[in-house]
């Protein structure tokens, strides 16, 4: 069994439709996919429907962006139930936070002296809750930065004139929403957060006090060393192991569906969890 349980369709901001993703993943050898857009569930059905089809094992997933001592970490949830009123109230809230967030970006550009860029943005978006990397493309478009990272580096980015954090859930909440749908919650991409070793084992260990049971410990391009410190650091916690591309899109077959391998022999699979009834 092949599995890959964190990817990314246009529902978010990868380039495939979900039924897309779903059958490049099972001409990839992928059998157990979940697709994991940013707090999103709207490719879930899609996915599904694509994923009978072609013969391949499938879970509604979804990645929620939190807050944790002052950082953003993402938090998957897998098998979740999509018309959970817990989690769509969930969602609801993180657009509302990021609506409003891109209204506050717009402001500071003004003030900053950029020509009022939200409708661009939004436009690029797709949605009334653009993103600064749509941001960054708008002001590109106005000539006020010469590409998109001298957009953030002169605008958007920490420390800069229009940088405002997005008030995401808590940790604890987005593990309680994922659980109130049924859902497995994992942590997504624990090496890419930048924190010590001895952090990590904070947050796993918070998140495991909220409910949460797995954390993501195969993922593409990462040193076997780490790999084998999430691997303990999991089995001491109680927690199960996930495997994960990330995959957004793109022709780097090293984060291609599938790429991240098969899960590290020693800790508990996570789709074991999938087979208990849902809590
Ligand atoms: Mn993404
Ligand atoms: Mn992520
Ligand atoms: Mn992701």
């Amino acid at each position: 069994m092949i599995a890959d349980l964190h990817c990314h369709s246009y529902c978010s901001d990868g380039e495939l439709a979900p039924a897309a993703v779903v059958a490049r993943a099972a001409q990839r050898g992928v059998t157990l996919l979940a697709l994991t857009d940013h707090d999103s569930i709207d490719g879930v059905a899609e996915a599904a429907a694509a994923a009978l089809l072609a013969g391949i094992d499938f879970v509604a997933g979804v990645e929620l962006s939190c807050r944790w001592e002052g950082r953003d970490i993402h938090i998957v949830g897998l098998r979740v139930d999509p018309v959970s009123p817990v989690l769509l109230a969930g969602l609801a809230r993180q657009h509302e936070a990021r609506r409003v967030r891109g209204q506050q970006i717009a402001a500071r550009l003004v003030k900053a002296g950029v020509p009022d860029c939200l409708a661009r943005a939004c436009e690029l978006a797709g949605t009334d809750r653009p993103g600064r990397p749509h941001f960054a493309r708008a002001i590109v478009e106005t000539g006020h930065a010469r590409d998109v990272e001298h957009a953030f580096n002169r605008y958007l980015k920490q420390g800069q004139a229009a940088y405002v954090p997005t008030p995401w859930a808590s940790l604890e909440e987005a593990v309680t929403w994922v659980v109130a749908a049924g859902g497995v919650a994992v942590v997504a991409h624990p090496t890419r957060y930048k924190l010590t070793r001895s952090k990590i084992k904070r947050l796993l260990t918070q998140f495991a006090a909220a409910g949460g049971q797995a954390l993501e410990v195969q993922l593409p391009g990462q040193q076997l060393n780490q790999t084998q410190s999430l691997m303990e650091m999991g089995c001491q916690l109680g927690l199960a192991g996930s495997v994960a591309s990330d995959f957004h899109g793109g022709s780097s077959p090293w984060s291609d569906l599938g790429a991240a391998g098969v899960l590290v022999a020693g800790i508990r699979p996570v789709w074991e969890l999938f087979e208990l009834p849902a809590r």
